[in-house]
């Protein structure tokens, strides 16, 4: 008999897991994909909205995309998820009942826990931001960009650089840049913890470059008009502030108590939650590693989902899965001016995690392009 799979959320994870469910499974098994949003885009489109090659409203694929490659996707919004009961309720349609579960619900942001931020500043992680913001530098005669990473951990360590060098490529193009300071205010000791000290400090090395100052330890407490306090006790002012807010488990997860701490607990190889059928990909879950944990990235989600998919189609088809999550990615570090770096990744390697920084090529830039691309088009065109 055929089974019925459910995917929340229809992201990177949601959408890789989708699409390797369709590939392996026979058309007697129901994927449905649920999701509030209509359409997807890529976080790192975000950064070219910034940089004003890309226009907000080209950069969306419409979700109903999925219908045609078999899946069907409903757009609804998730109440509740009953583990106990394997059912699944939705704000629309009711409830659905599941033999397997995918949780790719992605981080929830909470721009308001920082006092006087919302208003104030511009949330670099909300797409319907990132254009008035690059309206604001467009408009921008001198003065001080602040770039705040508001607390940890939060998704693509690399982008709160990568936007400070397209704000700095940006200012440079019109002219300005000498007058204008860009800061960059982090809560951790170094700019990539995840990434160890060596990668760090090549990424300071390559912001300091451009003039862009690096301030660790500085976490933000609260934001005033024209002022940052930070909770090591000292202020800062700014003209533009642009932030990226505290991430949480969404609303969903929380009250329907599958987070066992603040995101999600997986088995790091089958991506299985302690819940019978349910498994869990991507930004929702941590994944630690040593002190640290696996980033919440794209990439990471991808290859998560692909991994939960083959062990859900093993288990249909009574056989043991081999595809097991290898701890191992990259990522794209943009530098501005059609350039961009690679971040290699080997997070469970016995002898710790390697990770290793590829200076930035007009190659890279060119394969971070083509990394959208391609995947856009198999999961929804
Ligand atoms: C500026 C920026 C740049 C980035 N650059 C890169 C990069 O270069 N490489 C890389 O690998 N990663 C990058 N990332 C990170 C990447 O976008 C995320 O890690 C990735 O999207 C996580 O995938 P996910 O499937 O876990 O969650 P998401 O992609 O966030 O998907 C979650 C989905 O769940 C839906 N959802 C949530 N709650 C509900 C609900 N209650 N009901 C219905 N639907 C719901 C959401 O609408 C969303 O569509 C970047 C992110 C940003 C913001």
């Amino acid at each position: 008999m055929g089974k019925q799979i459910l995917i929340l959320g229809a992201g990177f994870g949601g959408l890789a897991a989708a699409t390797e469910l369709r590939k392996g499974l026979g058309q007697d098994h129901r994927i449905i994909v649920i999701d509030r949003k209509k359409s997807f885009m890529m976080g790192l489109v975000k950064l070219w909205i910034l940089e004003g090659s890309r226009q907000l409203e080209e950069s969306q694929t419409p979700l109903d995309g999925l219908n045609a490659k078999g899946i069907e996707y409903l757009n609804d919004e998730i109440i509740m998820i009953d583990a106990t009961s394997k059912r699944v309720q939705a704000k629309d349609h009711g409830w659905f009942d599941y033999d397997y579960l995918v949780v790719a619900l992605g981080a929830e942001l909470v721009p308001d826990r920082i006092p006087g931020f919302v208003g104030r500043g511009y949330n670099l992680y909300d797409a319907q931001q990132v254009p008035k913001l690059r309206d604001m530098l467009l408009k921008l005669g001198r003065g001080r960009v602040a770039i705040a990473i508001m607390g940890m951990p939060y998704k693509c360590p690399p982008a709160p650089y990568e936007a400070s060098l397209i704000i700095d490529s940006v200012l440079s193009r019109r002219g300005i840049r000498s007058s204008v300071e860009i800061d960059v205010y982090a809560p951790a000791p170094i700019a990539l913890p995840v990434a160890g000290p060596q990668v760090s400090a090549n990424v300071v090395e390559i912001i300091s470059q451009r003039g862009i100052r690096f301030h660790p330890l500085h976490k933000l407490k609260s934001v005033a008009d024209g002022t940052l306090e930070f909770e090591n006790g000292s202020k800062a002012d700014y003209d533009l502030l642009v932030g990226i807010p505290p991430h949480r488990t969404p609303e969903v997860v929380r009250s329907s108590r599958l987070a066992e701490g603040d995101w999600v607990a997986v088995d790091r190889n089958t991506m299985k939650t302690s819940f019978e059928s349910v498994f869990a990909i991507g930004d929702v879950t941590e994944i630690k590693v040593g002190a640290s944990a696996v980033p919440k990235a794209g990439i990471f989600a991808e290859e998560q989902g692909k991994v939960a998919a083959g062990q859900i189609i093993g288990e249909i088809g009574d056989r043991q899965a081999t595809t097991t999550f290898a701890g191992q990615g990259y990522c794209f570090m943009e530098v501005g001016n059609g350039q961009a770096g690679l971040l290699a990744a080997d997070f469970f390697n016995p002898a710790g995690p390697q990770i290793r920084l590829e200076a930035p090529s007009e190659q890279n830039f060119q394969k971070k392009q083509d990394f959208e691309r391609t995947r856009v088009k198999e999961w929804l065109l």
